[in-house]
């Protein structure tokens, strides 16, 4: 995979930022696992990219690395109170539709893409999700989670990445991830 055009395709999305990682460099916290499980989000067991559907914390981290690298996508943008969902909820979608849309480009110009997204909330990509119909999951291959669902730590992350992250202010901060390179 070529770095520099990633780079380049991620910038002319919008990105923030964007960096290439070693997957052995992300820090994995299983106790994550109870963050989900309180449910503020509200999608546990409502998602199939969700806990407990999508697997277990242990689970998670092996599907990750079975991957050597991953692309780092950031996004930055205004919000007038970035702890209001009203106001970031439209922005997180958009970081997804951005990571989705850089990955086609990214797979357009004939790059080996074998690995899968790591998204910045739950799987959207149907209006409503399946399991709330009682179906399977109507598009396994596009089916993405969350970096929590992999209770990856978005901020020792950040950290490694060299990105800035806050947890007050005016600008949300997203990120998601694209883990390629199979061993
Ligand atoms: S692809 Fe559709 S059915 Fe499958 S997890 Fe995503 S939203 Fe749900």
């Amino acid at each position: 995979m070529d770095v520099n055009t990633i780079y380049e395709i991620a910038a002319e999305e919008g990105f923030a930022n964007v960096a290439v990682i070693n997957t052995e460099d992300l820090e994995f916290v299983s106790a994550f696992r109870t963050l989900c499980e309180e449910n503020d989000c509200g999608n546990y067991g409502k998602n199939y990219g969700c806990p407990p559907l999508c697997g277990t914390a242990e689970e998670m981290k092996d599907r990750v690395m079975k991957y050597r690298k991953a692309v780092v996508f950031q996004s930055r943008t205004k919000a007038a109170d970035i702890m209001d969902p009203v106001l970031t909820k439209p922005i997180k979608k958009n970081h997804i539709r951005m990571t989705r849309h850089c990955i086609k480009r990214m797979e357009e110009t004939g790059m080996a893409m074998d690995g899968f997204s790591i998204m910045c909330g739950p799987c959207d990509f149907c209006a409503v999700c399946a399991v709330l119909e009682g179906k399977p999951c109507a598009h396994e291959d596009m089916r993405s989670s969350c970096l929590s669902a992999y209770c990856i730590n978005a901020s020792a992350l950040a950290e490694h990445c060299h990105m800035e992250m806050e947890w007050g202010g005016n600008i949300a901060t997203f990120f998601s991830m694209y883990v390629f390179d199979k061993r």
